[in-house]
């Protein structure tokens, strides 16, 4: 591919790594998506009718709070770092340069299609690499916004988007890379991962996993309902970090079941159809998946559809089936199944059937059992009494484990995720120690004692 060959020859101009032409491409970048917020709020509401609202907070001003901590940070994060030296090494001064990779590839998935897409590249710009960021092809009209923006602020060679579905994607991944950036399904995580490996290019991998929220009898639950209900349907469910299923003790289940009917009601009105603060799901072929999963559970809220707009009504399952198609994998949708458990050890039994999830949710009054969720279980993040919100404090880290995931960012991660951290210790000329040398004189019982000098 050209354009790959064009980013190897600029990168290796070496302009990329002055901080202030990649601090003025941030500023241009910041610029351009500022003039453009009505745009791309349009685009993917043609996409999937995502309300304004949710692009605002969760698409462009998400990207924008990024942008701004990047571009007034930058000069501080590229710099060398010092670190305290050991008495090995004195006289020295150590550091920690950072340096980027070089060519970086982006792989978005359509989800949030803005946010998933910038994110990563405003980071692999600031530490000083090229990008090609291939959004996803599912959602069309973002993909065009985005590549409008992107083309209007950078040149071809520095960061560019090459537009196409899965044999593109694949056509991506055949070329050698220095970095890889990957936000999708599990599935196409492995193949990602088997590509890298070729060239033996690092990689991150943001993917999917089945989070539950457990709610226990100590919990408030109408509050509960409310934080599990926004974050569900938020997006029509289409969230990687949404709750998958609930597992409510069996004692509350039925008041839970009912709190979280009332505020279903309460957010989108009693005609969700006609609600402007509810999405659709993105296409055809991902209702009919939804559809399928539906078949033969015991539906007690929701369940109706219209295939003419893609929508699918907030619906909740009461105590699915574990063989059936929506306990096998990630329901990705406004689906939301209930199943009651009875004894901390009912918790294990679902939540180890699956591999390790990108979220787990605990709402509960007692600090003692949230503490045994939290550090019994593996998982991405989560919250205690919340759902989603993790992902809104840019220190804390935003990435899986397992099955869900490899690495993670967001602020000061995101950029040290795209840059290699070289180990420089600067000697002084002025004193030369002579232990360490040939022939070893040294008595072995003072060789043993060299670990207080690390
Ligand atoms: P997907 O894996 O189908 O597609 C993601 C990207 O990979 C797209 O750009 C697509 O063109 C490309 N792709 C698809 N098949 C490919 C193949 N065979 N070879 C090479 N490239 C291929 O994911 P999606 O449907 O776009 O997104 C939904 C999934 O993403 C869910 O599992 C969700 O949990 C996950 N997700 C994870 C995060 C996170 O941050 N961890 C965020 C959003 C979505």
């Amino acid at each position: 591919m050209v354009i790959i060959q064009k980013q190897r020859n600029f990168f290796d101009t070496q302009k990329t790594k002055d901080v202030a032409f990649r601090k003025n491409s941030l500023k241009r970048l910041q610029n351009e998506i500022i003039s453009r917020e009505d745009d791309i709020a349009a685009a993917i509401y043609k996409d999937f009718k995502k309300p304004k609202f949710e692009t605002l907070a969760a698409e462009t001003q998400f990207v924008l709070a990024e942008l701004k901590t990047l571009i007034r940070k930058i000069d501080y994060w590229a710099s060398p770092e010092r670190k305290s030296a050991t008495l090995m090494n004195w006289p020295s001064s150590d550091w920690i340069y950072k340096e980027p990779y070089g060519r970086i590839l982006i792989i978005a998935p359509w989800n949030y299609p803005f946010q998933l897409a910038f994110a990563p590249l405003i980071s692999a710009v600031a530490a000083g690499n090229t990008v090609v960021l291939k959004p996803s092809e599912v959602t069309t009209h973002t993909a065009a916004v985005i590549s409008e923006i992107v083309s209007a602020v950078f040149e071809p060679e520095h960061v560019t988007v090459v537009e196409g579905g899965v044999d593109v994607s694949q056509k991506l991944l055949d070329q050698k890379w220095d970095y890889i950036f990957f936000t999708g399904s599990t599935r196409v995580g492995k193949i990602v991962y088997q590509s890298a490996a070729k060239h033996l290019t690092p990689v991150t991998l943001e993917l999917g996993g089945k989070n539950p929220t457990i709610v226990d009898e100590s919990a408030a639950l109408n509050l509960a309902a409310k934080r599990i209900v926004w974050g569900k349907f938020l997006n029509a469910g289409q969230t990687c970090i949404a709750t998958d299923y609930i597992l409510v003790h069996k004692s509350v289940k039925e008041k839970l079941i009912e709190a979280l009917k009332q505020n279903i009601i309460k957010c989108y009105g009693k005609n969700i159809e006609e609600s402007q603060d509810y999405a659709r799901t993105v296409n055809q072929k991902h209702l009919n998946g939804l559809k399928e999963m539906l078949e033969g559970q015991e539906i007690i809220f929701g369940g109706e559809f219209n295939n003419q707009d893609n929508y699918l009504a907030p619906t909740l399952v009461n105590e699915p089936n574990l063989d059936s198609k929506l306990m096998h994998g990630e329901i990705f949708g406004p689906i939301l199944p209930i199943i009651a458990y009875e004894t901390e050890a009912d918790i294990a039994k679902h939540i180890m059937i699956y591999g390790k999830p990108l979220a787990t949710y605990v709402f509960s009054k007692r600090k003692k059992f949230q503490e045994k969720i939290l550090k019994t279980y593996s998982f991405g993040g989560g919250a205690i009494n919340d759902t989603v919100i993790q992902i809104t404090n840019k220190k804390l880290p935003f990435g899986g484990v397992g099955a869900s995931g490899i690495g993670a960012y967001h602020g000061r991660m995101s950029f040290d995720l795209f840059s290699h951290h070289k180990a420089i210790i600067k000697k002084a000329n002025w004193f030369d120690a002579p232990l360490r040398y040939p022939p070893y004189n040294l008595p072995m019982n003072i060789v043993k004692k060299i670990k207080h000098l690390f």
